[in-house]
């Protein structure tokens, strides 16, 4: 069965922009499901919609077969998705593990665990391979440990499917490696990820299966081994 389950997603913008066009999207678990499209074809918003953050026209989303409403990213994230913005919402101030425990510490009148957030934050970074060190602020990092510290921040929220948008486009090509490394210690551990690109040799060497966006339309759905790479 499939983890996650988009049917008929449709989003048309105030204007009349049709950004998505019946959009079907079938995820199963435990793979990386790469979104191939050129700019414009409606992966954005396609990714907002599954994250809550615009409500779709028509259609349905299901996560482990159960209904998720479009309310709002509280919504999704409860249903276990996580999004990795291709512009990070890291505040740059703040240390690692400020920013992986930001906006989930405990209610007002339960203290704040210092101690325990930081070895939460080691703990998830070893797991996953997404080395980084909890305690230096965010802006002194490189931008590949950044994009690790977002990814921190979904699995601290307990994110069953990532999805990552573009996440390739800011990194070094050493850095892409250490990501793919990630990605294959996340779906060994049975996580699934959702890997949005603009192109498909970007998605090639990582991803399972691949759907294609055009003009809005989900046009179909390949298993990446049966790519011919020479097209
Ligand atoms: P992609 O991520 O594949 O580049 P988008 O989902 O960003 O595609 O865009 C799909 C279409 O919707 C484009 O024509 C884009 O200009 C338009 N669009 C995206 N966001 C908005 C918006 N907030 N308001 C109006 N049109 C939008
Ligand atoms: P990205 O590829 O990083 O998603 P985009 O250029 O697609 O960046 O969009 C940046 C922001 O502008 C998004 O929030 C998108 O919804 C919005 N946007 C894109 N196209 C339009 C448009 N034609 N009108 C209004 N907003 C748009």
């Amino acid at each position: 069965d499939p983890i996650l389950k988009a049917t008929g997603i449709t989003r048309i913008y105030p204007g009349g922009t049709v950004a998505n066009d019946g959009v079907n999207l079938t995820v199963r678990p435990g793979e990386v499901h790469a979104v191939v499209g050129e700019n414009g074809a409606g992966k954005s918003t396609l990714m907002k919609v599954l994250f809550g953050l615009e409500k779709p026209d028509a259609g349905s989303l299901t996560v482990n077969g159960q209904k998720v409403d479009f309310t709002g990213p509280k919504d999704a994230i409860e249903a276990g998705i996580g999004m990795v913005f291709q512009h990070f919402s890291l505040v740059p101030s703040f240390s690692v593990y400020e920013n992986v425990v930001l906006g989930s510490e405990p209610a007002k009148g339960i203290s704040f665990d210092r101690a325990k957030a930081i070895a939460t934050v080691r703990e998830l970074s070893q797991k996953f391979r997404l080395t980084v060190d909890p305690l230096p602020a965010v802006r002194r990092l490189p931008v590949g440990q950044q994009q690790r510290v977002e990814i921190l921040k979904a699995l601290y929220r307990d994110a069953q499917i990532l999805i990552l948008d573009e996440p390739t486009a800011v990194l070094a090509p050493q850095e892409v490696e250490e990501l793919f490394t990630a990605i294959r210690a996340l779906t060994a551990q049975g996580r699934t990820v959702i890997f949005i690109a603009h192109k498909l040799p970007e998605v090639l060497e990582i991803s399972d299966r691949i759907t294609v966006m055009r003009g809005g339309k989900t046009v179909g759905e390949v298993e990446t081994k049966d790519v011919d790479e020479s097209s």
